[in-house]
């Protein structure tokens, strides 16, 4: 009997793991990909998911990757905002390193935290016992069936959980998608993190690995269909249209891939815990990609998790009572952590640039400390230690897009 198996063996599942394995519990990790292998993924990692590498020690591995990005510009209309987040427990700079590599790094620690990990096997079903989660069955790769016993079953297997499904684990909140994106890997496009936003239209570049620049393009949901008949020119016109400058680069530099795309950009909450198995990662709670927050959040949540075991479990997860109250806590608390991120993600996806948010980020782009404190919102970083003592609850910049979307909101209904 292992104290954990863990499905899934990427962001979630390998920082979940490892954490676990450090804590000094048996842990076995599967994953029906073999891995070296890429995922759908546009990189960037914010300061805020930054810090967790940091704080488990494995940054320099990280930073050894690919570039770190401690400087973004965003442009919307005329208005140009240059800058960089406060620093997030000492970490100023965010990175985007190809998931073939992040993840093949994060399970190799776990695995050096003594994670036993089988790869290219498959989670088929759930062990039950008296309505409990006691197990898995899984092939491996020789396709033979094999069952495997744990006293947590921990679902870290990605938004079409194979663990959420037959938990039955219900959806508590969902909203429609909103948008859908396709980007793919130029040569130097790009030396810097560039934002472009303009109605209907949301563009990124983000150097990575190997002097490559991955370029995004964000499209509303209803031209998916329109978009995918001919996506690369679709792809190509938007950021021609919404950002000459780096579209004119990336011809200089040219293409080094094919284009990737998806139009499953879901937004929900699921159940979290149950008796015996837990959800992390995409697996229970997925957002659109547009504000780059999966993999922040995968890491938020593992170590939520493995925090709350660690205090209600003291390292021991034989007493199910114990169990159940440190399910019970990281469930609450996970809601409570990223709900206030799902909501801004929703309202950055709906992809609406009305003029008065042009006109407030034109005021914002005279003023250093705002911009500071714009892209210190966005990268997670705390509010500043003034704003914090003067009782604010949230920086001035963040109230100001608050103010936006409210009017945005009222406009549209006025409509
Ligand atoms: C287009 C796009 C762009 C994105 N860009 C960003 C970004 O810039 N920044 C950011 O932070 N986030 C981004 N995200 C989100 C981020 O990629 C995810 O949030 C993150 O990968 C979630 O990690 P995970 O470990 O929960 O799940 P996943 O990465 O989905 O991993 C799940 C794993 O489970 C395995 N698995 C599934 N079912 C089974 C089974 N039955 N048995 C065994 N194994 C199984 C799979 O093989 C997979 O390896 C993006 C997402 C998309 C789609």
């Amino acid at each position: 009997v292992y104290d954990v198996i863990v499905v899934g063996a990427r962001c979630a599942g390998a920082s979940t793991a490892m954490l676990l394995a450090r804590a000094g519990h048996r842990v076995l990790m599967v994953d029906r990909a073999v891995f070296p292998r890429d995922t759908l993924s546009t990189l960037y990692i914010q300061q805020r998911g930054v810090a967790q590498l940091n704080r488990w020690g494995l940054l320099d591995r990280v930073a050894a990757l690919c570039p770190a990005l401690d400087r973004v510009s965003y442009r919307i209309g005329d208005a140009r905002l240059e800058g960089c987040s406060r620093p997030f427990d000492g970490v100023r700079s965010a990175y985007a390193p190809r998931r073939h590599t992040l993840d093949a790094l994060l399970a190799e620690e776990a695995v050096a935290a003594g994670v036993e990990f089988r790869s290219g096997c498959t989670v088929e079903e759930l062990i039950w016992e008296d309505g409990r989660v006691t197990g898995v069955r899984l092939r491996g790769r020789d396709r033979t069936p094999v069952a495997e016993r744990a006293r947590l079953v921990v679902g870290a297997d990605g938004m079409r959980s194979t663990v959420a499904a037959l938990t039955g684990a219900a959806t508590l909140v969902e909203h429609a998608p909103q948008t859908c994106v396709y980007y793919t890997f130029w040569e130097s496009a790009a030396d810097h993190f560039e934002l472009y936003e303009a109605e209907g239209q949301w563009i990124g570049a983000v150097p990575t690995n190997d002097g490559l620049t991955l370029v995004q393009a964000y499209f509303p949901q209803r031209a998916f269909d329109r978009i995918r008949g001919d996506a690369l020119a679709g792809y190509l016109e938007n950021v021609r249209t919404a950002a000459p400058d780096l579209h004119a680069r990336m011809l200089d530099g040219g293409r080094a891939e094919r284009l990737y795309g998806t139009g499953e950009q879901r937004n929900f909450f699921r159940t979290a815990a149950g008796a015996g198995w837990v959800l992390v990662g995409d697996a229970g709670h997925h957002r659109d990609s547009i504000t780059a927050k999966g993999i922040t959040h995968a890491f938020i949540q593992a170590q939520l998790l493995a925090d709350r075991l660690s205090e209600q479990c003291a390292g021991e997860l034989a007493n199910q009572g114990a169990l159940d109250a440190a399910l019970e806590r990281f469930a609450r608390e996970r809601h409570a952590a990223l709900i206030d991120d799902y909501h801004d993600t929703l309202s950055t996806a709906r992809l609406s640039t009305p003029p008065h948010r042009v006109a407030m980020f034109r005021e914002m782009a005279g003023d250093p400390q705002r911009v500071e404190d714009f892209f210190s919102a966005m990268g997670g970083a705390p509010k500043r230690p003034d704003r914090a003592d003067s009782g604010e609850s949230r920086s001035r910049v963040v109230d100001w897009m608050r103010e936006a979307r409210r009017r945005r909101d009222l406009e549209r209904q006025t409509v």
